[in-house]
């Protein structure tokens, strides 16, 4: 068996691309694939061939759908490419990304420029501190503008955007007397023309054209001087006024400490879709962006010593751990991708799960290349790296691994919740069984897609983010399992919560069989009037009121009837409290006091209940000859316009709208501007619901 090579933690880049939809992540990605693996053939998006949407339904819908980690090889150095959605029905994919990745190129439109979901996804990479860089795609386009891209990651974004290439030209041959045609390096002070032959395999490198002399000083003065800003070894500053000349690696090494303690994002430019400018963007992967090295050490729990925190460091000697933070289903069964964050993981060994304090055996692992089909099996894996495995047992999306003697749990990962449902069921009755279990590997993978069956109707209903993420489901139910469905109308998933404060005593008295029964309970139930909070239940009971099993019966009781609330939906915002209790040495019970507890809750909700409706951040990006459609169509749909922004001919109108109102809102936002304006949204807060829709639940019909 071949050994494995040296592993060297400093040569890897975990790295995710994050992008507006339709800003050429896809494309971008096809490159840097085409150019560092010599395998691989270039695929385009328009054609359906790409590798990183290996699945078909991204390929038709020409979005990612699903990450996957893809490793190259640049530099001498193993990139794993990370990639992450850019719809909003997904964000649970870019969050799941984001914390595992350890670094991120920002793509977006260079006419465009920083759209609505650009500023959350960049918003999330700041949550995650996530250090990044910028790369301006489609500088070909007829209305491509650099400059004022940059600007925009500054205002918009608050982002400190240094340029260290420009492009040469601008636009298409249409808009502009000269088109964009290459880009120079402002750091090595060259210009750089690709070769469309060979698909900009061919890199010419030539001397900056004269009239780009001013414009290049001009930059370079601006790098320096955003530099100096923040130079606390003094790389530059000194050599800046003494005049003298700085090596290009000292220039290089300021920008990496920068970037790396995300105090600047270097900004590069080019054009997926012509082959300009994607090697310098691999090259400026490998020396700036963090190695796992220069990221902090990941902090978990450890179980066993009272949740006490603990650091795990990305150094071999230290004992395993890692996160399972992709989990996909193929043909061949389940394929779990792990993010190792210390020590070595061995094939063919047993690990620990702490979160379901369960052992797992660990078979082949494996780097995948985009295509899942292709893989290469590994003896072991170490800490920094990203790889595969198949055939776990019980681990899902989020899980921690580790060495039994040394238990952590790393850091959940929160995933925001469900707003819509929809029933479901089997086309043909025969396949019931097969449903369920294809409904509980979807919800392994992605555990912001959920399903239950209605205590009512006993129907099976399936809930999500959104419609498209629903409908996604559906066609994989299709396609990969071959499972025909029928499902009903989408429903928003509302939330119920307590008008009034109340104090009740909860109480179990009755005879089971032949066994007598008895609890006492007084709960105080408050609306915390905060937003989107949990239910959560506090014990305020003198010592020796109530035994402690009795106690935690109690406490469970509660937890348990407060998920649902008396429409059947969730309950929000309520908070009990435990203030009193009574118990007799010989009927009370665990069951009792559950029943207790179920009693009170019962009776605060009684005529106590508000319902609260999901109220989405709307956002529609329009040509601005149409805001006047827009705006009055959300004036039909309960909506308000929140704020406006123009920019030349385009205007971005932020709303918030009851979700209940857009369910057809992606069509109608398309004839409402002859197909050219685009909406996305995603859940602001849960507001109370109009009458007539609480009416609707208790007289339907
Ligand atoms: P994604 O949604 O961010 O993955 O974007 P895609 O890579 O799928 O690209 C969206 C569309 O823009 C496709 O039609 C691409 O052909 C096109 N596109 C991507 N990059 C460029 C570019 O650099 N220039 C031009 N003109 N079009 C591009
Ligand atoms: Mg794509």
């Amino acid at each position: 068996m071949a050994k494995t090579p040296a592993f060297d933690i400093s040569r890897i880049r975990n790295i995710g691309i994050i992008a507006h939809i339709d800003a050429g992540k896809t494309t971008t990605t096809e490159h840097l694939l085409f150019y560092a693996q010599s395998k691989h053939r270039l695929g385009g998006v328009d054609q359906g061939t790409t590798d990183t949407d290996f699945d078909p339904e991204e390929q038709q819908r020409g979005i990612t759908i699903y990450s996957a980690c893809v490793p190259l090889t640049w530099n001498n150095c193993t990139i794993n490419l990370i990639d992450t959605p850019g719809h909003v029905d997904f964000t649970a994919e870019v969050e799941r990304s984001l914390r595992v990745l350890d670094g991120a190129v920002c793509v977006f439109d260079a006419q465009k420029g920083v759209e609505a979901q650009s500023e959350t996804v960049w918003r999330q990479a700041n949550k995650y501190s996530v250090p990044r860089m910028v790369f301006v795609n489609k500088m070909d386009v007829v209305g491509a503008n650099f400059d004022a891209v940059v600007e925009q990651v500054r205002e918009r974004l608050a982002g400190n955007p240094i340029p260290i290439s420009m492009p040469i030209g601008e636009g298409s041959q249409k808009d502009s007397l000269e088109p964009f045609r290459g880009i120079i390096d402002l750091i090595g002070q060259k210009a750089l023309y690709f070769d469309a032959g060979d698909m900009g395999k061919t890199v010419r490198v030539e001397a900056i054209p004269a009239d780009y002399l001013d414009r290049v000083a001009a930059h370079r003065e601006k790098l320096f001087d955003l530099l100096s800003q923040h130079d606390e070894k003094d790389l530059l500053t000194t050599r800046l006024l003494e005049g003298s000349e700085i090596p290009i690696e000292t220039i290089r090494q300021a920008i990496r400490e920068q970037t790396i303690a995300r105090v600047i994002q270097p900004v590069l430019c080019g054009s997926g879709r012509e082959h300009i400018g994607i090697q310098p963007l691999l090259d400026a992967i490998t020396w700036y962006l963090p190695t796992p090295l220069d990221r902090p050490p990941v902090v978990g729990l450890n179980p066993r010593k009272d949740n006490k925190e603990e650091k795990r460091r990305p150094d071999l000697k230290e004992p395993f751990c890692g996160l399972v933070f992709k989990l996909i289903s193929s043909d061949h069964g389940e394929i779990f991708y792990i993010r190792i964050y210390s020590g070595t993981l061995k094939a063919n060994s047993r690990v620990y799960n702490p979160g379901r304090d369960g052992k797992e055996v660990v078979g082949k692992l494996f780097h995948v290349f985009a295509d899942p089909g292709i893989r290469e099996d590994l003896p072991e894996a170490y800490a920094g790296d990203i790889i595969a495995t198949m055939g776990l047992k019980d681990a899902v999306t989020g899980d921690t691994l580790c060495e039994t003697q040394h238990p952590i749990v790393l850091e959940e990962i929160v995933f925001a919740e469900a707003v819509v449902s929809q029933s479901i069921e089997p086309d043909s009755t025969a396949d019931k069984q097969k449903m369920l279990d294809t409904l509980n590997r979807l919800n392994r993978e992605d555990p912001t897609f959920l399903y239950k069956q209605d205590g009512e109707t006993g129907q099976m209903l399936m809930s999500g983010m959104g419609t498209l993420h629903l409908e996604v489901k559906v066609h994989r139910m299709e396609r990969d399992y071959r499972l025909k469905v029928r499902v009903g109308k989408p429903r928003v998933s509302y939330r119920e919560t307590i008008s009034r404060d109340r104090r009740i005593e909860g109480e179990c008295i009755r005879m089971a069989g032949t066994t007598q029964l008895y609890a006492k309970l007084t709960v105080e139930f408050k609306n915390e009037f905060r937003e989107n909070v949990p239910t959560s239940v506090t014990m305020k009971l003198k010592p020796g009121i109530l035994p402690p099993p009795l106690m935690a019966a109690a406490e469970r009781g509660l937890r348990g009837a407060l998920t649902s609330g008396t429409l059947g939906f969730p309950l929000l915002n309520v908070h009990a409290t435990v203030i009193g209790g009574h118990f007799d040495e010989v009927t009370s019970s665990e069951v009792a006091f559950e029943a207790a507890a179920n009693d009170a809750v019962l009776k605060a909700l009684e005529g106590n209940v508000v319902l609260l409706e999901p109220v989405m951040k709307v956002n529609v990006n329009t040509p601005s000859e149409f805001v006047g459609n827009v705006v009055a169509d959300l004036g039909t749909r309960r909506g308000s316009v929140d704020h406006m922004d123009s920019r030349g001919p385009i205007t971005d109108v932020v709303a918030s709208v009851p979700l209940a109102r857009l369910f057809d809102y992606a069509d109608r936002v398309r004839s409402l501007s002859q197909g050219r304006a685009a909406a996305t949204m995603e859940l602001k807060a849960y507001e109370p619901a109009p009458e007539d829709v609480l009416r609707g639940f208790y007289n339907p019909g």
